[in-house]
């Protein structure tokens, strides 16, 4: 077990706890859980009940591709519910072999641990626990160090590497906090940080410190586009748009998938769809009537979790933006969609966590900037009608 060390969280990480048996879609349902090599052969031969020894030979196999960090599996039941997940919420090995022997990802999800140059934590969308505790937080999220203990190995070093002049988590923070800037509506401040993302990008592009410098502590003041126009064509535009992206990503995911049938069936297409549309939006905002400041947390958390836009893959940082629209318009799409005929809070969270396990959890920034290249959406005009839903 390693020393506790100074970790960035953000301000509800320390607050939060697994729902274990409360839990309505619990991270052990649905999931294959991968070992390593070393966890693999350790839990072959351990000491345990003999009930414990039957669930691991029937559920434990080589995974198809193995590697040292991705050995073996544990897959789920026909029911989906990993083998080892009881009545309770609580696990089986857990609590017969202690948290030592768990694999990695059951030890720390839904944390997700950061121990590059900047070390940081926090926590994913995908876990129902984290968009419940958002949900009842009001003030802009903030972040500060805190000791974290974890017993795993510091993450191999990076591959990709973008020029931050050494300012990498700063920039970070500074982008988030546009997001943040309550004096704008939501759409407006993603279409601002779009703005801050060029400006920032064009100065480490062009090796220009002082303008970073200027731009970073804001003495450099960026262009504030236009408010987005909710009107009749825009919003009819932004639908069949999000209707396309959400065929194409729910081919990708199983998480998303009754969610996302449900939505596209209410709201159809044409003229109808922007009725209904209108309609949900009122519903959704009579609902949750905190929803700008609810998805300010999930995006904000989600940049902070992925470590927007410096993620460790070869993508532009404009088209990390991009994956970042799409999902705004995916989970503005799905929350409408869903509560529309499923009106209440849990509905909502259940509908945002199943929508982050596609996000956060698959190769979804990947492909969603492709995505929305190919279907043409990948311009300011576009981009306008995607965030106005
Ligand atoms: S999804 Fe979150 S709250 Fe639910 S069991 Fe997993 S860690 Fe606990």
């Amino acid at each position: 077990m390693q020393e506790d060390q100074q970790y960035l969280v953000p301000d509800y990480y320390p607050a939060f706890r697994c729902k274990q048996g409360s839990c309505r879609t619990p991270c052990c349902e649905g999931w294959p859980i991968s070992f390593s090599m070393q966890d693999y052969f350790r839990l072959l031969s351990i000491p345990c009940s003999d009930e414990l020894r039957r669930l691991l030979d029937g559920a434990m196999h080589l995974c198809d591709h193995p590697t040292p960090d991705h050995y073996a599996q544990i897959s789920p039941r026909f029911d989906g519910q990993c083998p080892m997940h009881q009545p309770d919420g609580l696990c089986r090995m857990h609590a017969e072999l202690g948290e030592e022997m768990l694999s990695a990802v059951c030890r720390l999800y839904p944390r997700g641990i950061r121990t590059g140059s900047d070390r940081e934590a926090s926590c994913a969308n995908s876990c129902e626990a984290v968009p419940e505790m958002l949900l009842s937080h009001s003030a802009p999220l903030s972040f500060r160090l805190f000791p974290v203990r974890h017993c795993l190995p510091d993450a191999p070093p990076r591959i990709h590497h973008f020029h931050t002049a050494g300012r990498e988590q700063e920039i970070r923070l500074w982008l988030i906090s546009h997001l943040q800037n309550r004096a704008y509506s939501l759409p407006r401040r993603m279409l601002l940080l779009g703005e801050a993302l060029q400006a920032v990008d064009r100065a480490l592009a062009d090796r220009d410190e002082a303008q970073l410098d200027a731009l970073l502590s804001n003495r450099e003041t960026l262009h504030v586009p236009d408010a987005v126009d909710a009107g009749h064509a825009q919003l009819t535009a932004g639908l069949a748009a999000a209707e396309e992206m959400l065929s194409i990503m729910d081919a990708r995911s199983r998480s998303i998938h009754d969610y996302g049938k449900a939505a596209l069936a209410y709201f159809g297409e044409g003229e109808a769809a922007f009725a209904r549309y209108e309609q949900a939006a009122a519903g959704f905002a009579a609902l949750i009537p905190e929803w700008e400041t609810w998805l300010e947390h999930l995006l904000v958390n989600h940049m902070f979790f992925v470590q927007f836009p410096f993620q460790d893959r070869p993508v532009s940082l404009m088209d990390e933006y991009l994956a970042l629209c799409a999902v705004y318009a995916m989970l503005r799409f799905l929350l409408l969609g869903w509560t529309a005929e499923h009106p209440s809070r849990e509905a909502a969270v259940d509908v945002c966590a199943a929508a982050f396990r596609l996000i956060d959890h698959t190769e979804f920034d990947r492909f969603a900037a492709p995505t929305l290249r190919r279907m043409g959406c990948d311009d300011w005009a576009h981009l306008r009608q995607l965030l106005c839903l």
